[in-house]
Order: C-alpha cells, then structure tokens, then sequence
C-alpha cells in the first residue's frame, strides 16, 4: 500500500543539454529580466565572460570574486555591487559557492536566480543556503534562493578535475540515499533518488577513465540534478548530521567525510527502512546495497576511513554525544552506544556492520 504523503511542486526551470548554455540571452528573457549581474569565482572568471558574452545587452556586469562558503564580507560586497549597477537578476555560473553567493543575494535584495552548474553538489536546486561570519557558517533555508531556472550544460563539467567529479558525485549520492527513507519523501522524489543514485553510480566510474566523454558527463550531471532536487525537498538524516558534527566540530573534510560515513550511516538505519534498501539495490544493480556502495567508492579512489581523515579516536565519544544531543528525523532512533560503535567502525575503516 502506497504510504500517505504530501507532494508539492515548485516552481523552477530545467534546461539540460551539452552546449545549452547558448540558449541563456532567450532564457533570461523569458524570466524578463534586462540587467543581470554575472557571479564566478576568480578561477572561473574566463567562464563569466563567456555568460556576459552570451548575454549580450541584458549583463550589467560580472563579479569574480565568489569563494567557498560565502563569508559575509563577499555577500555584503556583491549586494552593493548588484544594487549599484541595478541589476534585476543575479546569474551564477559555477559549483556550489558561486550559487550560494547567488543566493546571498536573492536573499537580501529578491531579485531571481539563473543558475549555470558547473559541479555535481546539486545546490542549484534547493533553497538552502549559508552565511559563513567570523569563521562560524549559519545554513537555513528560504524558498526565494531557489534558482528560477537552472542551464545544465554537460560541456561546462569537462573541466571538473578527477577528485572533484568523485567527491560531489558521491556527495550527490549521499543526499538522494538518505531521500530514500526521508520521512517526508514523496514517492515521485523517492524515484527521482533512486533514478538520481543509478545515473552517478553507473557514470562515476566511467569517467575516472574517460573525463571527457561528454555522455558520461551528462549522464552525471542529470544524477546531480535529480540528487540535488531530492536534497531541496527533504529532511536528511543520521548520515548527514553525523557529517555536519565531524565537520563542524571536528574539522574533517566535508566530500571525503560523506563517502566514508555513507555505508556506515545507511547499515545503521538498513533493518528499518526494507523498501529503501530494495531501491538502494536497484540502483546500484546488487542484492547487497551497502557492500556495492563500498565497492564503489573503493573503485572511485575515495578514502575508507575517519582515521586517515584526520578523525582522533579520542574524539569519538564526544562526536557520538553531540550526533545524539539533538537528532535529525531519521527511521530509527540515535541510540548513543550504536552510534558510537558505528563511529569507530567508520573510524577503522571496517566493512559497515548491519
Ligand atoms: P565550489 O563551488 O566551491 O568550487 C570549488 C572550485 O572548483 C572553485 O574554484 C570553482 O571555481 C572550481 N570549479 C567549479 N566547477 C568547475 C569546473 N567545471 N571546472 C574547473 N573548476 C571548477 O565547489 P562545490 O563542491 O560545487 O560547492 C561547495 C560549496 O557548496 C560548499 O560551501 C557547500 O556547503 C555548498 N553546497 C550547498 C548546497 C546547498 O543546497 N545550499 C548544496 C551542496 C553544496
């Protein structure tokens, strides 16, 4: 029997395709917007060019200076210049950072977003976003920084080095896996995890060989989207607030953290969640879900264990405490001594224990 649920459609544009991104001067016209500020980081700056080239007479102007986890300064920069050139809509070409300054943007001043993704960490479609002052990052959420309408261009992620096309993938990943068994998963969103799952499962590993077969890169970049559309919808769980402790409070990096607590966080939750797990295994082809994602991740080069991350062990108890102090809704309750044995066998890199 299919479960009670709620499912509500947002409003948003999806335009996919290799070269798309040529179509952005019709795009931002149909949204009616005459002046948009362009966004980059300083390394893509030449990509910004392209989009003020694209755009034509409807760019205002091109900011580059867009870094990881939009401190508050660049927010506050980019909002005066946006106001001073009297752009009525903000683009942003690039991965996640870019985007979030977007939507420091979009949150101060309303003006719609026009995203152009250019990684996998899927934050062009959710309405999430952070604000990193004084070194602490605040994240919340607020349904007007959600793009209005996304570009994917599968030409602009040639580009995305090796280490980066596996570690948002696996990001990617990890999101739609937890959409899986979300408690307010529509059953649209849990085929869109499941189909998301299966579409960077079976490109990541064909694009460690061949990073430029613009088939793989797209096949990719539509898991991405499907995975970041999952992320934008629902509540995530113990794996995720597992990775906000260890990052947060712990300091381990964020992609590499997620592809090592992954498996561990999803055999914790396997024995109450059956009808995800049967998903998990379709999209991954396996009848044992967790060891196909194990296996994945050791054929993609990702690192195994919390210790070679940088993890002290005599960190752990104090992690276990602070996962269990205020739980995420997950399918099974935080139970501190599980969760502190599924910490150290994430810490010694073990096979994840069901
Ligand atoms: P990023 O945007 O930080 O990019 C990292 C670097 O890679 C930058 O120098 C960027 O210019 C470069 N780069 C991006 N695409 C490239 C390409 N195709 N070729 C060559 N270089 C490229 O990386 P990210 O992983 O996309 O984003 C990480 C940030 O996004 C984090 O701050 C994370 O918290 C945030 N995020 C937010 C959400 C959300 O929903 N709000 C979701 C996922 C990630």
């Amino acid at each position: 029997m299919i479960a009670p649920f709620i499912h509500e459609n947002r409003p948003g544009r999806v335009v996919f395709g290799p070269g798309r991104r040529r179509e952005l001067a019709a795009e931002v016209a149909h949204l009616g917007l005459t002046r948009v500020i362009v966004l980059t980081t300083p390394e893509q700056a030449d990509l910004g060019r392209e989009m003020v080239a694209l755009l034509g007479e409807a760019a205002a102007g091109h900011f580059n200076g867009a870094v990881m986890h939009v401190p508050v300064e660049v927010a506050k920069r980019s909002v005066e210049l946006t106001r001073e050139l009297d752009a009525d809509g903000c683009l942003a070409a690039g991965g996640g950072s870019t985007i979030g300054l977007a939507k420091a943007i979009a949150l101060e001043t309303g003006l719609p977003i026009v995203a152009v993704p250019t990684t996998y960490a899927g934050s062009e479609m959710t309405p999430l976003y952070g604000l990193t002052d004084s070194g602490e990052k605040h994240t919340s959420r607020d349904w007007k920084v959600l793009p209005r309408t996304v570009i994917y261009d599968p030409e602009l992620t040639l580009t995305l080095p090796t280490s980066m096309t596996t570690n948002s993938g696996l990001n990617a990943i990890a999101h739609a896996a937890e959409g899986l068994y979300a408690e307010d998963a529509s059953p649209i969103l849990k085929l869109m995890a499941e189909e998301g799952i299966r579409a960077l499962a079976e490109a990541l590993p064909l694009l460690q060989t061949t990073p430029d077969d613009i088939g793989h890169r797209s096949d990719a970049q539509y898991g991405a989207w499907l995975c970041g559309s999952v992320l934008g919808q629902v509540k995530m769980g113990l794996h995720h607030k597992t990775c906000h402790v260890l990052g947060g409070s712990f300091n381990l990096p964020h992609a590499e953290t997620h592809a090592v607590t992954l498996p561990h966080a999803l055999a914790y939750n396997a024995v109450a969640v059956p009808e995800a797990m049967t998903a998990l295994s379709r999209a991954l082809g396996s009848v044992s879900p967790i060891e196909a994602l194990e296996d994945l991740c050791s054929r993609l080069g990702a690192p195994r264990s919390l210790s070679s991350l940088g993890m002290p062990e005599s960190g752990l108890d104090r992690a276990a405490d602070l996962i269990c102090a205020v739980p995420y809704p997950n399918p099974r309750p935080f139970l501190r001594a599980e969760v502190r044995a599924m910490l150290q066998s994430a810490f010694d890199g073990h096979p994840a224990a069901t």
